[in-house]
Parts: structure tokens; sequence; C-alpha cells
């Protein structure tokens, strides 16, 4: 060996990225399920939540999605399923999901609403065979490495104190029945993850005023540095702001949610940096888009690819997608 200090180098090169492949990170799985919700969060410990299950039909589609981003984080076991609430694009999947990976414990707002207080027939027979726990705003679920708790359920939020939120300024609630699409929406679970300084909020589909119960006038919430935009990118308001999110994920399809107006609102937050998209939104065009490299699914020649979101305990964090091989990274702040 000629070059002793090359050879150093290189030794140390390896070192570091050895360290670098094996320091613990909370990885987030955000799975195309064609505008509906599966987000699967796996903790540095490999203990798992799943956030929703997408559709049933086209022969297992969303399932097979969710299974194979569970393969590359090699979850062999979902040990806990939430199910924000009981719309087809959430809990439509779960049968095809049993089929294919097993679930501990099933976490759920309660009975539905919209079914004369019952639950789905499939999800109850899905339950049957694990666990089952309905969740309230305050409690935690306790997966091993992460605080996860839970801000909203069943049309209650979280009684926390939280700072006055001044972007709620001139907003107000909707008139009775004008929440567009309410009912379940309105019972959604949300959740804030927490890994030392890095915070996620997944409010599933909480409607404009179950938002606005949250966040104004106090923001209970708090500060975040991963936002998924509530309900596919539909009801966005100003109060958001007051998250302060360097990032924010549209769960859209390429014709469900991410609606051009909702879009600019979240662009516009204080300090946000990118917005990543499950598809590219037909309605929005180029001006209510992520620039391509940071969409998972730009057509139908596409389809199927995820985002993931690795975040370390200092609040640094990447986003990758899966379609292009893109990575961007956050660094701690
Ligand atoms: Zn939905």
């Amino acid at each position: 060996m000629k070059n002793v200090s090359g050879v150093r180098t290189l030794v140390l090169l390896l070192a570091l990225s050895v360290a670098a492949s094996s320091a613990k990170t909370l990885d987030i799985y955000f799975v195309d399920v064609e505008g509906g919700q599966a987000t699967l969060i796996v903790a540095p410990s490999g203990q798992s939540l799943l956030v929703d299950t997408g559709y049933a039909g086209n022969s297992g589609r969303d399932a097979n999605r969710i299974a194979a981003a569970a393969k590359a984080a090699g979850v062999k076991k979902i040990d806990y399923l939430l199910i924000t609430h009981f719309h087809a694009d959430h809990v439509g999947g779960v049968a095809n999901l049993l089929d294919r990976l097993p679930v501990t414990t099933f976490l759920d707002h309660g009975p539905s609403m919209e079914l004369d207080g019952k639950y789905p027939e499939p999800y109850e027979m899905a339950f049957a065979k694990g666990q089952h726990k309905v969740i309230a705003p305050g409690e935690k679920i306790a997966l091993k490495g992460l605080d996860v708790t839970v801000v909203a359920a069943a049309g209650k939020a979280i009684e926390a104190k939280g700072e006055p939120n001044s972007y709620c300024a001139g907003l107000k609630p909707h008139a009775e029945g004008g929440d567009r699409e309410g009912g379940e929406n309105t019972q959604s679970a949300a959740i804030v993850v927490q890994y030392g300084k890095f915070r996620f909020f997944d409010p599933g589909d909480l409607t404009y005023n179950k938002q606005y119960g949250l966040l104004c006038p106090d923001n209970r919430v708090g500060k975040v540095d991963l936002y998924l935009t509530a309900h596919h990118g539909q009801e966005t308001l100003n109060a958001i702001w007051a998250l302060a999110p360097r990032v924010a994920i549209e769960t859209n399809g390429a014709r469900k949610g991410g609606f051009p107006e909702d879009w600019k609102i979240v662009r516009g937050s204080p300090g946000l940096e990118d917005i990543w998209q499950l598809h590219f939104a037909l309605a929005g065009g180029k001006d209510a888009n992520a620039p391509d490299a940071l969409i998972a699914n730009l057509d139908s020649e596409s389809d199927g690819n995820y985002l993931k979101v690795s975040a370390a305990e200092d609040g640094s964090f990447t986003v990758f997608n899966q379609r292009n091989k893109y990575a961007r990274q956050y660094g701690a702040r």
C-alpha cells in the first residue's frame, strides 16, 4: 500500500457510512392508495403503526402496496392499526391487509356515526381476531421509542393548553351543516408522532370546523416539522400556518384532493420549504403542484410509488421519492 493516508481515509469513510446506516431513524412511508390514506410509521425500535388501509377491491391493490412498503421497512407485523374514520378510502382495505400482514391491536374512534352506531362489518370481523381499543384525545399509542399522542377523535379535541394562534384572525367556523363532507370526517382521529425534536402531525380527514377547533384560538398541536395535509388537501385553513411545518405531504390522487386553493394556502405557510405529493393533481396545473421531482406518481404510467420520510432524533430528516429515487435532506434547526 503506497498511500497510507488514502487507506486511512477509506477506512474512516467506511466507518462513517456504517454509522450512518445503523443510526436509528423514525421511518414513515406514505403509501399510494390513490387518494385514500395508508401511512406506515416504523419506530426506531422496529415497532409499527399503520394509519389506515386504503381502499378495498382492485385485487387487493392497496394492501399489496402496504405490504411492499412493510417489506422494504423489514416489518413483518403491524403492532397497531389506527383507523382514523370509517370511510372506504381509509378502512376499506382492512380485510385484504389481514391476508398479507398480521395486526396485533386495532385502534379507532368508536363505532361509525354513519352506520347507526355500528362498525363496518369487515372491520368488526377483522378486530375480533386481535385486540381492539377505542382511543380518545390525550391518550398515547405506546410505540417503543416514540411519543405518539392522539390529539383528536370522535369529534373532540385534546384539552392541552396551546399558544395563541394569530392566524385564526378573520377565520370563523362554517355555519351548521356547512362542513364539506361532514359525518365520519368530523370523527376522524388525528395524531402527533414525536421522535426527539422531530414532530409529525397526521390530522386524518378532519373537517374545516374540527381543524378550527383544534387550532383556534390556541394551537393545541404545537409546532411540527412534517404536516400531512388534512383530508387529502381539502378544507385547508390559514390556522395551520401556526404549525410552522418545514415540509407538507399530500396524500392526494390524480383526481382526488389536492385542491388548488388549499394547495396555495399550504404553500404560503411561513417557513415551509417543500410540498411533496403522492400524485400530480390534475385540477391544479403547474401553478398548484409541487415540482415533478417531488411527486411520487406523475401520471397513470407511474402508479403505486411511495414517499418515505426518515427522521433523526435531532429533528433532521430526509424525504425520498420511490419513483425517481430523488431524496432531499432537511438539516436540524
Ligand atoms: Zn379520505
